[in-house]
């Protein structure tokens, strides 16, 4: 992602972008809002904004149901989300584009159903050491529950994973592999292409926690050949409480239901139930109507601006922030992948990160401090937590600037 970027920088009207986010004009003790927790959730523009109410305000009504206009508008609308999320990573087929709450209920999926279809006692399922909690522990207790094993691709000081390990972790056990696309700490991209492939090589099933990537650079699910791709609408300008899991279809089609109830049968009777097609197969219940559509003018914002762009200028700010950071006596960066990308993780001496954050705060300046659901990876630096920067194509240099002289007085005051 790092390489190609800097040629892009003048394509982003960044104060035109920045009016169609309301909440960037608000104060937070009574300083101008810095936000740099866009890992956690981003902001919403006002297309987003505006699709929450006029969904609510003209076509609210159940979906696949109902004969009346609003029933069939609503089931438009959503359908037509759905096909705008598939075009958007490129996948093959609008049907493998499933509707969850999010990265975390994706993945739980998977690890549910690939477990029952396809893990026996024995059998190995790989993560890597940089996993945010959401793709480690749906795999350890799915792991328990069928007797198979966990392993773990470890990670160097820089930040990346230690691809030389991969052969020999890969066995021919070895059913699935889990890894991120892009890490939520170390801001580290991970060349999933590269590692899909060894991995397919190998018999094994390639799962890409995309939730980091998604906002930040272009998906093409066909391109890096991965069996699923995962994440979620509030950290791409969408609304909270939807998400994506991305299957091929071949093995969606094998799987067994996850959840069960009305919109995923076929047919009910009190001896037997057989089950609908993709990818209402997966949605049972009422979904969160709402979420679907207005995920679907998220991605279409998004898609305005351009995700080369995006990319561009978020790099922009994050190798000047980089720059700006390592300038300061005693900073420490946590990650320094060759390909780096939307967040920076640092330390200040021995300053504990969360008086770091309680500090920027006052500033009005929103960081994420903690161990970021990754507590493998903090025992690895052998650290409690970090402080991160994390970024959004709405940021400024000006505001990166903020942030270094709010780290330079926190120093000061916590040294
Ligand atoms: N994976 C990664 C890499 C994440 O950063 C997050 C959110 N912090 C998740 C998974 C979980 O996402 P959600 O809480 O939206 O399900």
């Amino acid at each position: 992602m790092s390489e190609v970027l800097h040629q892009e920088k003048s394509m982003i009207a960044i104060e035109q972008i920045r009016s169609q986010f309301p909440i960037l004009s608000r104060k937070v003790n009574n300083q101008s809002l810095v936000y740099f927790d866009n890992g956690a959730t981003t902001q919403k523009p006002k297309s987003v904004l505006d699709a929450i109410q006029k969904y609510y305000s003209e076509i609210n009504a159940n979906i696949h149901r109902g004969v009346h206009t609003l029933s069939q508008e609503a089931t438009d609308a959503y359908e037509h989300s759905r096909k705008t999320i598939a075009d958007f990573i490129n996948a093959e087929h609008a049907h493998e584009i499933i509707f969850t709450r999010g990265t975390t209920e994706s993945i739980n999926l998977v690890a549910s159903c690939f477990g029952k279809k396809f893990v026996n006692a024995g059998d190995e399922i790989l993560v890597t050491e940089m996993e945010h909690h959401s793709n480690i522990v749906p795999w350890q207790l799915m792991c328990e529950e069928r007797g198979a094993k966990l392993k773990v691709i470890p990670v160097d000081d820089n930040g990346e994973l230690i691809l030389s390990e991969l052969k020999n972790l890969l066995t021919s056990k070895t059913k699935l592999l889990a890894l991120t696309h892009v890490s939520n700490t170390l801001g580290t991209v991970n060349d999933v292409k590269e590692i899909s492939s060894l991995a397919h090589k190998n018999g094994t099933a390639v799962l890409v926690d995309g939730a980091q990537a998604i906002a930040h650079t272009e998906v093409d699910v066909q391109d890096l050949d991965c069996d699923f791709y995962c994440f979620s609408g509030h950290k791409m300008y969408g609304p909270t409480g939807i998400g994506i899991l991305y299957g091929k279809e071949k093995f969606l089609n094998e799987f067994p239901p996850y959840q069960s109830g009305g919109g995923m049968i076929k047919e009910v009777s009190f001896e037997q139930t057989t089950f609908t097609t993709l990818p209402y197969k997966f949605e049972a219940g009422t979904p969160n109507i709402e979420g679907g559509i207005v995920l679907g003018a998220a991605v279409e914002w998004m898609k305005n601006i351009g995700m080369k762009n995006i990319s561009a200028h978020e790099n922009e700010l994050l190798q000047y922030a980089i720059q700006q950071l390592k300038t300061i006596d005693g900073i420490r960066i946590i990650g320094e992948a060759k390909h780096h990308a939307s967040a920076v993780s640092f330390l200040i001496g021995n300053i504990h990160p969360y008086d770091v954050g309680v500090i920027l705060d006052k500033l009005g300046i929103a960081v994420r401090t903690g161990h970021h659901c990754n507590q493998p990876l903090m025992k690895h630096f052998n650290i409690p937590g970090t402080v991160r920067a994390s970024f959004a194509v709405y940021n400024t240099m000006e505001e990166v600037d903020k942030l270094i002289a709010g780290v330079k007085q926190a120093k000061k005051m916590l040294s």
